[in-house]
């Protein structure tokens, strides 16, 4: 730039000195004929030059680029240098995803890439196989067209892509695909699907041998307890000096009785893949009901108070969800030492239905927190043994809300008390009508 200023101003002052000796050395309309001369000249030669340059960015080919002369020369120069720059990171960057895509097409699960409009942009072979594309034919079609599953559809309406959805293939139904959508960029996404059936066939097995065995030990336990019981209740069956150890079993047989009631209740949750019913609860009947055990289990240990909406209603199984709030109470309970405080509240807030129980019990250390969902996760197992725990409350809990799209926050604070809050998306919240006379 600092070359074609010098240029003009150079050109410029040449100029202005030959047309002034001219007017000194012939006459004024010499030097105005030289002065008009040049300037067309001028004019033409820059004129030209665009000309060049226009045709050239018509057709951009790196090799053919213009010399240039004077001033044009620079300028054809720079965009010589600024194009050549240009095509090299274009090069760099279709050979990247030249490679991104050799390395995707590699993975053994399926990668679709949509744009915007969920429309496919590209997917490796193993996508086209599990979800039966042809990239060649499918290219830019909506991916709701092709894969018309209705809960892919309405997982990838939903705009939550936290969790990945599984679904029976509906190319084959023996095979069970696990698919994940990915936001990225300017509201693209990545479709990762898998092949879970293996997986899949191993939980249920799983499942299956927890239940059967906790359904087998049921009966002899149950033979056993009742002999237990009714050598107690015989009087003289049972010597004084004995009486105690038989006292034990009958409570181990209890305790063993309870958690295979819990276990068959986990199991036969975690194999439903029905969604549960939808039924209008009448929540404050129910939660008075609840709370009403609740009282007799502290037998007046407690100062339980209870904070319901009178006109909040949900949507759900009414056995799975008394399962899960009573869970809650009956924690609060055995977690917090005599005279201690419970507070129930079931309310709405900001459009979602809250059922909270907080206490001012043990509470819970930070590092707990992340993992009482999961099976027998106790933070002090004599504790809670002693208080009847099975160490699969929770995680009951939590398969029952997941199972009504809700989730479970826990706050606690070690030595200060804890708040467990069950929250109810808004499409199950029906409120009754308040009447106004
Ligand atoms: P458990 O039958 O052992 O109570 P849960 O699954 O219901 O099993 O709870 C898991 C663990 O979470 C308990 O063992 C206990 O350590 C902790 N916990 C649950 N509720 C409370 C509470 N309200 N206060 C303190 N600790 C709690």
């Amino acid at each position: 730039m600092q070359d074609i200023r010098w240029n003009a101003f150079w050109l410029g002052l040449t100029l202005i000195i030959i047309c002034l000796i001219t007017w000194a050395s012939s006459s004024a309309t010499n030097a105005l004929l030289v002065f008009s001369v040049v300037i067309t000249a001028y004019l033409i030669g820059h004129l030209y030059w665009l000309h060049q340059l226009n045709l050239w960015l018509k057709k951009p080919v790196l090799n053919h680029i213009p010399d240039g002369s004077g001033a044009w020369e620079d300028v054809f120069g720079a965009l010589y240098q600024e194009y050549r720059r240009h095509s090299r990171n274009q090069t760099q960057l279709s050979s990247a995803l030249g490679r991104f895509r050799h390395a995707a097409s590699a993975l053994p699960d399926g990668v679709v890439v949509l744009n915007a409009a969920n429309e496919i942009e590209w997917c490796n072979p193993p996508a086209e196989v599990k979800l039966g594309l042809d990239l060649k034919k499918d290219e830019n079609q909506p991916i709701n067209y092709l894969v018309r599953h209705g809960d892919f559809v309405s997982y990838l309406q939903e705009q939550d892509y936290s969790e990945p959805i599984k679904l029976k293939s509906w190319r084959n139904l023996d095979v069970t695909l696990e698919i994940q959508l990915i936001p990225y960029g300017s509201k693209q996404k990545l479709l990762i699907c898998r092949d879970v059936t293996q997986l899949e066939k191993i939980e249920t097995m799983r499942r299956d041998f927890i239940a059967n065995v906790s359904h087998e030990l049921r009966t002899p336990l149950t033979v056993v307890g009742g002999f237990v019981e009714t050598l107690l209740d015989m009087e003289g069956a049972v010597p004084e000096s004995t009486r105690s150890y038989f006292n034990m079993m009958q409570e181990q047989t209890m305790r063993m009785r309870l958690l295979i009631d819990d276990l068959l209740t986990l199991s036969h949750i975690e194999s439903n893949v029905q969604a549960p019913e939808n039924i209008e609860i009448d929540m404050p009947s129910m939660l008075n009901m609840i709370i009403n055990d609740a009282k007799a289990l502290s037998q007046g240990k407690h100062q339980i108070i209870a904070n319901i909406d009178p006109h909040l209603n949900l949507l759900g199984a009414a056995g799975e969800l008394q399962s899960a709030m009573s869970n809650l109470i009956s924690n609060a309970i055995r977690y917090t030492p005599t005279g201690g405080e419970i507070k129930v509240n079931w309310e709405l807030s900001n459009n979602q239905a809250v059922f909270s129980v907080s206490d001012n019990g043990i509470g819970i250390e930070q590092k707990h927190i992340d993992r009482l969902t999961e099976r027998f996760y106790r933070v002090d197992r004599s504790r809670s043994r002693e208080t009847g725990g099975t160490g699969l409350g929770l995680s009951i809990v939590k398969h029952i809300l997941t199972r009504h799209q809700a989730k479970l926050e826990i706050n606690s604070e070690l030595g200060v008390g804890s708040t467990f809050s069950e929250v109810f998306p808004k499409a199950r919240i029906i409120q009754k009508q308040v009447a106004l006379f």
